[in-house]
């Protein structure tokens, strides 16, 4: 019979959020398959667990993938951990997962901290309906349309990045989405841990200009009129964007396009017909 393979989640930093069931299974099984066996061992160390351990990380996924398989067909329990929190959230894990409910073998996720929640736990953000994206591109031409295709979901939004990145991810979500409330959640659960709130320009000011950038931080954006505009009709939204925004016609008509994934073309001779083709370029 075919062992299991557990999904085990630990600690985002402070050790105190490794869970009772999560030490039991680490010190139960067979196998751990560790993100990075070094960092992993100083975890395992702490809790006294002494166990086999193998890497399975993004570069050695199929190779390793095939032999975790391989022990769980032999009947061996195999547990999955991820150097923090919970493994598979923008962390090595769904290939051997995929490939573990494709074998038919049983998969138990074991839950636990988990950076992107407890963010939004703790942000004030809309939490009934989140879109969590990842890390955004890093070239910025690839993250800006990553972004304006995020901009029109309903919902808070939800990214990781890197400190280094930080300052230009949110200098472009300010220019992609405009002045949308912003949340800047770092070193959840250890001694600095903070909350930075804001339109996107006072994080920017706070976080950025004050260089308080140090340290693991998740984005949070709350969903923003350009959200709800897609429900709007195009004529709707085109008068606001000209009204409101005061923007070109030109320009109008490319934002509403990108909002509401109608072609520039018909987006650009509604803007025409609403401005009595008189284009203020
Ligand atoms: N699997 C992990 C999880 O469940 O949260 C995420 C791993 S991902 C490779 C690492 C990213 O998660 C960091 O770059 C940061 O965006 C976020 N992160 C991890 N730990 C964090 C913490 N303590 N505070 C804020 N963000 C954190």
């Amino acid at each position: 019979m075919s062992g299991t393979l557990y999904i085990v989640a630990t600690p985002i930093g402070n050790l105190e959020d490794m869970t009772y069931r999560a030490v039991r299974i680490l010190t139960e099984v067979d196998l751990i398959a560790a993100e990075d066996t070094r960092h992993s061992l100083k975890l395992l160390n702490h809790f006294n667990i002494s166990k086999s351990l193998t890497s399975y990380f993004d570069h050695n996924q199929q190779f390793k993938g095939e032999r975790i398989l391989n022990a769980l067909r032999q009947g061996k329990n195999v547990a999955l951990i991820s150097d923090a929190g919970t493994p598979c959230i923008s962390d090595p894990g769904y290939n051997l997962v995929r490939d573990a409910v494709a074998a038919g073998i049983t998969v138990i996720p074991i839950p636990g901290a988990c950076a992107a929640i407890a963010a939004l736990a703790g942000s004030g953000m809309p939490s009934d309906s989140f879109t969590f994206a990842g890390f955004p591109p890093s070239r910025q031409g690839k993250r800006c349309s990553f972004l304006t295709e995020l901009s029109a979901l309903p919902g808070t939004l939800l990214l990781y990045e890197a400190p280094h990145r930080l300052a230009d991810t949110l200098r472009d979500i300010r220019q992609v989405m405009g002045e949308r409330q912003v949340v800047v959640a770092r070193e959840l659960t250890k001694i600095y841990e903070e909350f930075i709130r804001g339109t996107a320009s006072e994080v920017i000011a706070a976080a950025i200009d004050q260089g308080r950038v140090r340290g693991e931080v998740v984005i949070l954006i709350a969903p923003g009129e350009l959200a709800r505009a897609v429900a709007e009709p195009l004529d709707g939204l085109l008068r606001r964007l000209l009204d409101e925004e005061g923007l070109s016609v030109k320009d109008a008509a490319k934002k509403a396009s990108l909002i509401t994934g109608t072609s520039r073309s018909e987006a650009y001779a509604e803007a025409l017909r609403l401005t009595n083709g008189v284009g203020n370029e």
